[in-house]
């Protein structure tokens, strides 16, 4: 059999938004699980609307999400010459004319038909002129009159189309230059594309492009298209609904891991699984289990995948994705960090929330702000007598272990009569600022180390 060659075929016109990586995710999946190739186009034939900055960013958020490629991309538009010389051959074979309709006639010809209740189309006025070319003028592809054209689609399963219902098509422009369907069925044959996952925006597509398989005499790939994904209000996903790009998830503190589960989850399942691993997803992948109907996408659903992500990670492999989230200048050392995140793991839905929960890790005694109207409430002359008499003790904990501080904190609170909670606020807020931090006491105390913990505290009795 052969090998099984699946693409992404983008138009650079803009960023990677979530669909079209979801997309592309299944095709690549579908080529990983068959031990085949995933190969990449850059369908920039629009020259006005394309441009190289969306073709780099395009490439690099499919870098993000991990996805790799065979070879290098192919770029339509350094394609042309390809494509005319097989618009030429069915030319030359009397598959394809010459036509001198202009857009006004063509345009006249479909109010036309649908006056008269039929299907709005050219009506091949030059099918049998036998025209050469000639300025304005267009090939156009001579569809079979009578016949079907059926496949049976990978996700929606059979579709048949009469063919007296398409449009003889236009080939090459007026001003020498492909369109679309042309293009996509020279490329998709000779990059040796063996199946077609793509948008189900272009199932009308697909028909007329197996016509020219046929024309061309080729060997017509397998077809799937992918239902669309829908905002919470089941309309179509648009800005309205937050956040369109892969970039933005990236921008917003998410893993790429976690996106690619997520995106892939969303429209395929294998049985009640949630979390897959690279590895599962490559072998688990099947277009068998693509849903057909649209997905909706769920930001909670994506929060709670990243969280999972987050805390399924060794803290040491969340280091440098954290460190692009903390303000510029940061010094923090990678190991003072990788200390830190086991507090942040828990609790935190992404990079930016893990960010923003250990501020105050990041700053030293003396530059800690502090919450001033906690201060005031919270160290009353009782809380400061405390919190001197335990800094004291503290101090005296040669071992400065989780064992040791529990061990030292509990026999004060005991010999005093306290509850824990007499210690607990005043002492999170001497060491954080605030008093809702990420961590236990000793957690705290172990990370911020015996120097900044006395330190931090011996600032706190100042403040009041
Ligand atoms: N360039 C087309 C698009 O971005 C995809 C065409 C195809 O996959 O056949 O919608």
């Amino acid at each position: 059999m052969a090998k099984t060659v699946t693409r992404f075929a983008p138009s650079p016109t803009g960023h990677l938004h979530i669909g079209g990586a979801r997309t592309a995710l299944f095709a690549w999946l579908l080529a990983k699980n068959k031990g085949g190739e995933f190969v990449l186009r850059i369908e920039d034939t629009d020259r006005q609307r394309s441009e190289q900055e969306y073709t780099d960013a395009i490439l690099d958020s499919m870098k993000w999400l991990g996805m790799d490629w065979v070879g290098e991309p192919i770029y339509q538009s350094e394609r042309f010459d390809i494509y005319n010389g097989y618009i030429d051959q069915l030319l030359a074979e009397g598959k394809a004319y010459w036509c001198e309709c202009t857009p006004e006639e063509v345009d006249a010809m479909r109010e036309k038909a649908m006056q008269e209740k039929r299907k709005p189309k050219y009506d091949g006025s030059c099918r049998e002129k036998k025209l050469g070319p000639g300025e304005n003028r267009v090939v156009r592809f001579k569809a079979p009159l009578d016949g079907r054209t059926s496949f049976t689609d990978m996700i929606k399963g059979p579709i048949s189309v009469e063919n007296a219902e398409m449009d003889d098509m236009i080939l090459r422009r007026s001003d020498g230059s492909p369109t679309y369907n042309l293009a996509v069925v020279v490329d998709d044959h000779t990059m040796g594309v063996t199946d077609v996952l793509r948008g189900d925006d272009h199932v009308n597509n697909t028909p007329r492009q197996i016509l020219l398989y046929q024309a061309l005499g080729w060997d017509v790939p397998n077809f799937g298209h992918v239902p669309m994904i829908l905002g919470p209000d089941k309309k179509k996903l648009s800005k309205r609904h937050g956040a369109l790009s892969v970039m933005e998830y990236e921008k917003m503190g998410y893993l790429p891991e976690a996106v690619v589960n997520y995106l892939v989850r969303l429209g395929w399942s294998h049985g009640d699984q949630e979390i897959f691993s690279r590895e599962e997803l490559f072998s688990y992948f099947n277009t068998d289990s693509l849903g057909n109907s649209p997905s909706v996408f769920d930001t909670k659903k994506l929060d709670w995948v990243n969280s999972e992500y987050i805390k399924a990670k060794a803290p040491a492999d969340l280091v440098a994705g954290l460190r692009t989230f903390l303000p510029e200048g940061t010094e923090a050392e990678d190991a003072y960090l990788e200390k830190i995140i086991p507090l942040l793991q828990p609790r935190a839905t992404n990079y930016q929330e893990m960010a923003d929960m250990c501020d105050f890790f990041l700053m030293d005694a003396q530059t800690l702000s502090y919450d001033m109207e906690a201060v005031a409430k919270v160290f009353t002359p009782d809380a400061l007598e405390i919190i001197k008499e335990l800094t004291a003790r503290i101090d005296a904990d040669e071992e400065y272990s989780h064992d040791s501080l529990e061990a030292v904190c509990k026999g004060f609170l005991e010999e005093k009569g306290l509850k824990f909670k007499a210690i607990g606020q005043p002492v999170r807020l001497a060491l954080c600022g605030k008093t809702q931090s990420p961590g236990g006491l000793y957690e705290l105390m172990l990370v911020l180390g015996k120097a900044e913990t006395i330190a931090r505290m011996n600032r706190a009795v100042t403040l009041a």
